[in-house]
């Protein structure tokens, strides 16, 4: 696309929640460029400080795909340095639940800013403390005991090492394709060997089996396993769903063998998959669960591990210090999750993720079978919705296309073969048929570009 074009070419306006032209105008005011005099100017100056002081080959590829410079937000509705408008079907991986800076939560947030904003930590902090017993009100069974940190790979961290230090085994077993994140202890448990090899060795005794095999698990748990921990619905795997009944035999396993059963729901959890945690879809309460993603509802970074007391008690009954994170559960960071958990219950929004996730599906398997040279499959459990390609060549030339048409997608890190469609739970009826007409045309460029690949 051209990033750079002025914006009087570039203004989508539409009747179902794409931006207005009066905010293209306000977007292109000094303001929303960041003090840059001109668009140009402004993508010029990003792109150059991502190839100088960040990431060369990063800015290479975005540069090639047309990426173009977020200067705002709002809904489910980014806005370029051009003043083009997207629908935001890539929604920061799972982060945008609640779409951009909804207002209850910046308003949460701007009230807290007012009183404290980091914690001190040597005093009690009360949203701590709330948003602890919310999670423990809704969260499945007797998950009770929360422990919050910044991100998702530290949410995993912490629940690895806390199943360690209960069981005092040492073996975590993992499912194929998985993702948990990029510190050295998640890296273990993920996998993609691409992203593992340059750091190898990494953690020790971690066995990995394929994902939605009980009986492979079975072969692979014994009196060493620490933990089990997998994913409800493998989101960066490429949106690989297990066969039914596979989390009940997990957790039967995992009774069987006294294992922690580690549900990774970073990003599956708080509606993403139509039911309030992807466990629910199968009546499963784990020994601990990970959140992270959504959370706060895009505001502001925040993980959190929810265990059973018992466990719990078992690892740091008598060492209340043994894990610990400075800025984890800052007041910032717990005054946009209350107000986020709030908006996801009150609003319903896992009922409208259920319902549009099931418009998301069934209008791209209309246009998988459309192109069924291109499309493979398509599946998906709420509002994570995965494309998979017949081959790797076509992401390439959809995603640029789908932003030229003006919205985002992206890949799935560990399975570049599928396509994450994954908008936030607020997206309307008319966003997602707007959106499915981009990816039917989307699909319909790259098949007349590259033809059938090998
Ligand atoms: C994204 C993700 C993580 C890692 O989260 P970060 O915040 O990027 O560290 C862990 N687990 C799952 C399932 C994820 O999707």
């Amino acid at each position: 696309m051209k990033a750079t074009g002025p914006a009087t070419d570039v203004i989508a306006s539409s009747s179902d929640g794409i931006a207005s032209s009066s905010d293209v105008s306000l977007s292109l005011s000094k303001d929303h460029l960041y003090g840059a005099a001109s668009p140009a100017a402004l993508f010029d100056e990003a792109a150059e400080n991502y190839r100088a002081y960040m990431n060369p080959p990063l800015a290479r590829v975005m540069k090639v795909s047309g990426s173009p410079v977020e200067v705002s937000a709002a809904g489910c509705t980014i806005t370029d340095h051009t003043g083009k408008t997207y629908l935001d079907f890539a929604g920061g991986y799972g982060v945008f639940t609640l779409g951009h800076r909804h207002p209850r939560v910046i308003a949460a947030v701007k009230e807290q800013l007012d009183r404290i904003a980091l914690s001190g930590r040597t005093m009690f902090n009360p949203l701590m403390g709330r948003l602890a017993k919310r999670l423990a009100q809704m969260t499945p069974g007797d998950l009770s005991i929360s422990f919050f940190a910044n991100s998702g790979t530290e949410a995993v961290e912490g629940a690895l090492k806390l199943a360690r230090a209960a069981t005092k085994r040492p073996t975590i077993v993992a499912t194929d394709a998985a993702f948990h994140g990029k510190t050295l202890g998640a890296l273990s448990a993920s996998g993609r060997d691409a992203f593992r090899d340059p750091f190898l060795p990494l953690l020790e005794h971690v066995r990995r089996v394929p994902f939605g095999d009980a009986d492979a698990l079975r072969g692979a748990l014994g009196a060493d396993t620490a933990a089990v921990i997998v994913e409800p619905v493998q989101g960066e795997g490429g949106v690989n769903i297990p066969p039914d009944g596979y989390l009940r035999d997990v957790r039967a396993l995992c009774d069987a063998s006294g294992a922690v059963m580690i549900a990774d729901e970073v990003q599956t959890g708080l509606g993403r998959c139509g039911a309030l945690f992807a466990c629910d879809r199968e009546g499963v309460v784990p020994d601990v669960m990970t959140l992270a993603k959504g959370l706060s509802g895009g505001v502001v970074p925040i993980g959190a591990y929810v265990a059973r007391s018992s466990v719990w008690n078992a690892a740091y009954a008598k060492q209340p210090l043994l894990h610990t994170s400075t800025f984890g559960g800052n007041e910032l960071a717990c005054a946009a999750a209350l107000a986020a958990l709030d908006v996801l219950q009150e609003e319903d929004l896992v009922a409208n993720a259920r319902e549009r996730g099931a418009q998301l599906l069934a209008g791209a398997r209309a246009t998988m079978r459309r192109y069924p040279a291109v499309i493979e499959d398509v599946r998906g459990a709420g509002l994570l919705v995965g494309v998979e390609l017949r081959s790797e060549g076509y992401g390439g030339t959809i995603i640029p296309e789908l932003l030229k048409r003006g919205v985002t997608a992206a890949w799935t890190l560990n399975q570049q073969r599928v396509i994450r469609l994954e908008p936030p739970l607020i997206v309307s009826a008319g966003e997602v048929e707007t959106a499915l007409r981009a990816l039917d045309a989307a699909v319909a460029a790259a098949f007349q570009q590259l033809g059938t690949l090998p």
